[in-house]
């Protein structure tokens, strides 16, 4: 059952790989279908191994209803966001390197890079420590997600969440170059903030992206001065 989505789900990790954000068997991509079941990537497995039948097929409890797998370590935290947030249909936990050592600064990755309102509709929160594994990923995920696309974990890596696995996979993605612009910045001198009005406006202008025409309406890209 749902073959193409669990096709989807590992071409997602194999990306994750690709772009660097995860080394080996890290992180897991999961994902919400119409019919309700939640898909899970295995524990501990290569990306590129992967055949549809390693993804695990579960309820929103946790009760497998197919694979023989072992469903992901961070399961219940993946359906704590799941129950939480019906709105979401894809989850994806990384480890990714430049994210995750904002963490170690900051209590938040602001959104001073127009990349990063684009990939996660504005500024990302940095969550509390919590045990790898733990549900508390979840529950501190819910908590700081707000209406953004991202949360990064103390200590850990990076939760991304989408009303599809292409939005939770571009915000992983995205983020992490921002990240990486931000970190540059920050290792040479201070950082120039963005005005929230300024923020504001990147995550509404993105809205218009490979929407309709794809022409975002003059007046919503009038310049906002500091
Ligand atoms: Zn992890």
């Amino acid at each position: 059952m749902f073959e193409a989505q669990k096709r989807e789900i590992i071409k997602a990790g194999i990306s994750l790989d690709r772009y660097g954000l995860i080394a080996l068997s890290g992180g897991n991509v999961s994902a919400r279908m119409e019919t309700g079941e939640i898909l899970v990537t295995p524990s501990g497995m290569i990306y590129e191994d992967m055949v549809e039948d390693d993804i695990v097929v579960m309820d929103i409890d946790g009760n497998i209803i197919e694979g023989s797998r072992k469903p992901s370590s961070d399961t219940d935290a993946i359906l704590y966001i799941f129950k939480h947030r019906p709105d979401l249909k894809a989850v994806i936990h990384t480890h990714q390197p430049y994210a995750t050592a904002i963490s170690l600064i900051e209590d938040e990755f602001r959104a001073d890079l127009t990349t990063l309102a684009n990939a996660c509709a504005g500024s990302v929160k940095v969550t509390p420590y919590s045990s790898p594994g733990s549900e508390d990923m979840g529950v501190d995920t819910v908590k700081y997600l707000g209406s953004s696309l991202a949360v990064i974990l103390a200590h850990h890596g990076v939760i991304t969440v989408g009303t599809s696995v292409k939005q939770a996979l571009y915000a992983a993605v995205y983020m992490e170059e921002a990240a990486r612009g931000y970190l540059a910045a920050r290792a040479v001198g201070p950082i120039k903030h963005l005005s929230d009005a300024q923020i504001q406006q990147a995550v509404d202008v993105f809205k218009y992206v490979g929407q309709g025409t794809g022409r975002i309406p003059k007046e919503m890209t009038k310049r906002i001065t500091n």
